[in-house]
């Protein structure tokens, strides 16, 4: 494995493997690997001939100087961690060069970068993330990124993003990796205390509260919720937004007919904790969006 800082260099070695045949992979991180990201490195190694991981923490996405203070950086071990799972390319670019002097310009998806995530986090963070893939995509030229479903609301707006600006690379989607309790890898999660840590696994228990009255045949969107936010509540949680959307518009979904996405956001002390289940009820394969990337 090489390390990559510039986009210079990041564009030869890209040119060179695409010149050669190879068909070229992203997997975009901000680092402090875990199981979740090294399914995703796992998916695209063996999807692609050339597989480059990036790792840039984007501060144009962190609405809290304090979040993006404490986000945790292990760069020796993530470097080590990529190269046993078969990285080529670890692009890890400093904060100058990928925003250098005089920068000003941002890439917005308008409505779906509005609502919970949006809402919560504020209109800056899809914006900042939306900015930072289109350079990604620009400087790395990859013929196929991937994403984790554990932050579907980013994936609905880089969909978006993808096909309204007709970049040419297809999207993959990896399904969220979760300890054994249930609760959903995040590097965040190193920040819980261990009493916190318990009470985190009320988010994946009531995504499991509502998946299981929507198998009982509920499909009442504000009867789901009640559902879901009991089991919240039965463990101190209060959520910061728990919804039934559609998973390519995120509007909100009042019966259920189809694919729903139930997504929820809660605080558990201080930490900031997001987990979502994708239920499908006509018998369907939920992962597959209608409006899935076709490889160009
Ligand atoms: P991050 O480094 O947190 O920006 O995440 C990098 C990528 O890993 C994103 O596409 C995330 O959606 C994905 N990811 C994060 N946590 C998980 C998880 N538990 N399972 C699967 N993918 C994940």
């Amino acid at each position: 494995m090489i390390t990559i800082a510039t986009k210079a260099q990041m564009r030869a070695h890209t040119a060179a493997a695409r010149a050669a045949g190879r068909r070229v992979a992203l997997v975009p991180t901000m680092g402090a690997f875990h199981a979740g990201h090294h399914a995703l490195m796992r998916a695209a190694r063996a999807a692609c001939d050339e597989l480059v991981v990036s790792l840039f923490v984007n501060p144009a996405q962190f609405d809290e100087a304090g979040d993006l203070a404490a986000y945790p950086r292990t760069g020796a071990s993530d470097a080590a961690e990529a190269e046993a799972l078969g990285v080529d390319v670890l692009f890890a670019p400093s904060a100058e060069e990928v925003y250098p002097e005089g920068f000003a310009t941002s890439v917005r998806v308008e409505g779906l970068s509005d609502v919970l995530e949006g809402a919560e986090r504020g209109p800056g963070h899809f914006a900042g993330v939306c900015t930072v893939v289109t350079k990604l995509f620009n400087v790395v030229a990859p013929d196929v990124a991937f994403f984790g479903q554990k932050d579907a609301q980013q994936v609905a707006v880089l969909r978006r993003m993808v096909a309204d600006l007709d970049l040419p690379v297809a999207l993959e989607i990896v399904p969220t990796v979760r300890e054994a309790d249930g609760l959903a890898l995040s590097s965040r999660n190193v920040r819980l205390g261990a009493a916190e840590r318990e009470r985190a696994i009320a988010l994946s228990r009531a995504l499991g509260a509502a998946e299981a009255a929507i198998g009982g045949g509920e499909r009442d969107a504000a009867r789901l919720r009640e559902a879901a936010v009991a089991e919240l509540n039965a463990h101190g949680v209060e959520p910061e937004y728990l919804a039934l959307v559609d998973p390519d518009s995120f509007q909100p979904v009042h019966t259920v007919n189809g694919r729903v996405l139930v997504a929820v956001a809660a605080r558990v002390g201080r930490t900031r904790l997001i987990d979502n289940a994708l239920v499908q009820t006509d018998g369907g394969d939920p992962t597959r969006a209608p409006t899935t990337t076709k490889e160009p």
